[in-house]
């Protein structure tokens, strides 16, 4: 995967029509349809007051929730619309349609530096269908496409991957960012790149698993899936987390990393419960004592440490999964002592994972990190070392 893309600094904007897919895809409120969180188009607005500044036309436009190819009315984009006035203080544009008439009116009266915002794109049937026709449609609209929706890139839709065969394809600011930081890491690490794996399943995270160990010096498990690793080790796991079927590839992934010399990590104490619930009854046993009918919720002090000392002097760490269920304030330690490790470490640090991100944020370290990683799904699609359809289609540098 060539990460080395143009960004929408390579373009001449001025006077031209950019078609811009963000990432609007807002939390709202149930009842009153109001938008929770507006942290999403809050961080869009660097690469769009950069179009604007710079006498681009912009037409912005993104999906909102999963309508299923039909109009829903609580998910119109235009209180995003509103919400996105507001924040940049002009007024902001709204076409009632995708890529249809009023949309196509609407943007051949833009004159440089105005903004349009088209209704949300999954209202049209074709868009989550990659259909040809939606993403002519869309890029007649424009002159330039300029991709920053970092969620969608791992799904090839009319806007995000279909639409870029019709115009000149750059990266926008979020784009950029996770290309150069999280493609960095993958690419060229600062050495010695450390990879800490957790989360709840090993089956969620084979792609990780296989990708990162041929390139991480040391890899560190912990979180649910760090159980059937303990299996293969044949360790009494009592009623922690089990893929009875993923046993084999656990024996496998230890066997590669010794032969490969990476350095390979697991928990040596566990945090255990005797029910899987907040108030369970809690210990803090060796992964030698496990009890019968106890489970495994977070790792314990030993492992803190042990975990702890070898972010000491990475280059680059990669964090994607959380050590313990960390919804459980008993058993969140093990999330939050990592995400200080990392805080602390000096290392490139690099956050990956939807759960993950929402940890770092939650406990308070989020801005001692060098980089989270803003899709969930794409993230960890992007630590898979796959290839994603929204970078793959822009233009190289
Ligand atoms: P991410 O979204 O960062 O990729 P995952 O979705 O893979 O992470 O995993 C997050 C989930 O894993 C959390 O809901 C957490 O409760 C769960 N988890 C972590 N450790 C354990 C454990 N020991 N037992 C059960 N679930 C766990
Ligand atoms: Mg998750």
């Amino acid at each position: 995967m060539n990460y080395n893309k143009k960004s929408v600094r390579d373009a001449d904007v001025k006077g031209k029509k950019v078609l811009l897919r963000c990432d609007f895809n807002v939390p709202l409120d149930k009842q009153t349809g109001e938008i929770t969180s507006d942290k999403r188009i809050v961080e869009s607005l660097p690469t769009i007051k950069y179009l604007l500044e710079n006498g681009a036309k912009v037409i912005a436009c993104s999906h909102l929730g999963k309508p299923k190819g039909e109009f829903k009315k609580e998910l119109s984009l235009a209180p995003v619309a509103k919400r996105l006035s507001e924040l940049l203080n002009i007024p902001v544009a709204f076409a009632h349609d995708v890529a249809g008439e009023e949309s196509k009116k609407l943007a051949d009266t833009l004159k440089g530096g105005e903004l349009l915002l088209l209704e949300n794109l999954r209202f049209d049937p074709g868009e989550e269908k990659n259909n040809p026709e939606l993403a002519k449609k869309l890029a007649s609209l424009g002159e330039i496409y300029v991709s920053d929706a970092f969620g969608t890139v791992h799904r090839a839709h009319a806007s995000t991957a279909g639409i870029a065969a019709y115009l000149p394809a750059y990266a926008g600011f979020l784009v950029e960012k996770e290309l150069s930081i999280m493609g960095g890491a993958l690419d060229d690490p600062k050495r010695p790149f450390v990879a800490v794996l957790g989360g709840a399943k090993v089956s969620d995270k084979i792609g990780v698993l296989t990708n990162l160990i041929d390139k991480a010096d040391t890899l560190i498990i912990g979180g649910g899936m760090a159980y059937t690793f303990l299996k293969a080790m044949g360790k009494n796991i009592g009623q922690s987390l089990l893929e009875e079927d993923k046993i084999g590839l656990a024996g496998e992934v230890m066997e590669k990393a010794k032969a490969k010399g990476v350095k390979l990590l697991l928990p040596i104490d566990v945090a255990i419960g005797d029910r899987f619930a907040a108030d369970c009854e809690k210990k803090i046993v060796s992964v030698d004592d496990i009890p019968d009918d106890w489970q495994g919720l977070d790792i314990g002090d030993k492992t803190i440490a042990l975990f702890t000392e070898a972010t000491k002097g990475a280059g680059t760490i990669v964090w994607n999964g959380p050590m313990g269920v960390f919804e459980f304030p008993a058993f969140a330690n093990g999330t939050k002592s990592m995400a200080k490790a990392l805080a602390d470490s000096g290392a490139v640090t690099i956050i990956g994972g939807g759960d993950s991100a929402a940890a770092a944020e939650q406990m308070g370290f989020a801005d001692k990190i060098t980089h989270i990683s803003t899709g969930g799904g794409a993230s960890l699609e992007f630590l898979e070392g796959r290839e994603l359809p929204g970078i793959a289609c822009l233009q190289d540098k």
